[in-house]
């Protein structure tokens, strides 16, 4: 296999899900770069979009908006037809699951591709062996799949996705549940498929790949360590604050005025959630979370607020926190500076992406628990 990457261009990609009670955007005006040969990792924790822009460059699935670009070719242009040839000429793609037939053995698996093709058994036989061989399982091509560790399991479908030697290869979580060996095997192995000259694209939560990838792209911009001084912000009544799904990383804590808080429901429709008044807070939890806004709010009055960072809202909760402790010192003590923000670890990988997000209720509404900023 002596494979030609291809080069990736994601631009200004927005995917919306409908199909849920409410509407998700995983990916607004989302860009991306991948260079002919590449390896790169889109890195992030569960839910935040990974394996959605990874079945999009496959061509697996469309795009609300925006442009995908793999090679020559501009996947939003295609037919359906056209469509089917590029996925299969030009992607190979390792699932999450390796999705490999029970009854079948490793070699006859990877062989599948070709067979459906209509490629006669032998030569199909023979061109998965050579595969077997460039992911070193060639000691185990008759094994059946339960015959197999998860590490190998794993490698078997890598071989099925590049049996028609792609020049792109897209991996969602190719280390997920793999024991450290495995998971080192899988490491490498990508990387030296990227070696060859062959482009790869690995959705991931795991960091160790990051020493090996050519480039890592995070999907969630790190919000709680972003800054920007406290601004005072005015809204007319009706204008939005945020919008649910956008990321944002400001915290609006209200001077004057009434704030609602609406979940967009899939229908177009909207549904309040809360109001909130002064000197109460909105959007503190997801830019904290790193996830979009889980609601939108909008000014039902003219409103008056402070925009904090999380960090500098951070602060001002843990002086609040200082004041109400102290018996005769009234006045607000600034934290210390060096004083980490909260660090709140990604959800678990296995937990199913409803649980691990937080309520709508409970994300961006704040009780009236944080007093006016120190004059
Ligand atoms: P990741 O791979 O980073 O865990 P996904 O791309 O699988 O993230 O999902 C991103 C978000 O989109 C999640 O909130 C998920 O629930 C939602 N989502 C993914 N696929 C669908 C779908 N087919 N219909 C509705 N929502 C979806
Ligand atoms: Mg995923």
């Amino acid at each position: 296999m002596t494979a030609t990457g291809t080069a990736v261009a994601v631009d200004a990609v927005t995917v919306r899900y409908d199909s849920g009670a409410a509407a998700v955007t995983p990916l607004e005006d989302f860009s991306v770069q991948v260079r002919p040969g590449e390896l790169a990792i889109l890195l992030g924790p569960s839910g935040c979009g990974k394996s959605t822009l990874l079945s999009i460059i496959g061509g697996m699935r469309s795009a609300t908006s925006g442009s995908i670009r793999v090679g020559d070719a501009e996947l939003t242009a295609m037919t359906a037809l056209q469509l089917d040839v590029f996925r299969h000429d030009q992607v190979g793609y390792v699932f999450r699951r390796s999705n490999l037939v029970p009854s079948l053995s490793a070699v006859e698996n990877v062989a599948v591709p070709l067979l459906v093709k209509g490629v006669p058994r032998r030569d199909a036989l023979a061109s998965a062996t050579s595969v077997m061989e460039r992911v070193e399982l060639l000691s185990l091509l008759d094994r059946r799949p339960d015959e197999l560790s998860s590490g190998q399991k794993r490698r078997v479908s890598v071989a099925r996705a590049l049996i028609a030697d792609p020049p792109l290869l897209l991996a969602d979580e190719p280390t997920a549940r793999l024991d450290h060996i495995g998971a080192q095997t899988m490491i490498t192995l990508l990387q030296s498929l990227a070696s060859d000259g062959r482009t790869v694209i690995v959705a991931t939560h795991d960091p160790r790949f990051v020493p090996v990838a050519d480039q890592t792209v995070h999907m969630v911009p790190d919000l709680s360590s972003s800054m920007g001084a406290p601004t005072t912000v005015t809204f007319d009544p009706g204008e939005t604050i945020f919008w649910q799904g956008s990321r944002g990383d400001r915290v609006y804590v209200l001077e004057s005025g009434e704030v609602e808080v609406l979940n967009q429901l899939a229908d177009g429709s909207e549904e309040l959630i809360t109001a909130v008044g002064a000197p109460g807070h909105v959007g503190a939890v997801s830019p904290r979370l790193g996830f979009p806004r889980a609601s939108t709010a909008r000014a039902r009055t003219a409103v008056r607020a402070i925009s904090y960072s999380v960090v500098d809202f951070e602060k001002l909760q843990s002086a609040q926190v200082e004041t109400a402790s102290s018996d005769d010192e009234p006045t607000i003590v600034a934290a210390p500076a060096e004083e980490a923000p909260a660090v709140v670890p990604p959800p678990s990988e296995e937990l199913p992406t409803l649980v691990a997000e937080p309520s709508a209720a409970a994300d961006e509404t704040g009780s009236p628990d944080v007093p006016p900023p120190p004059p």
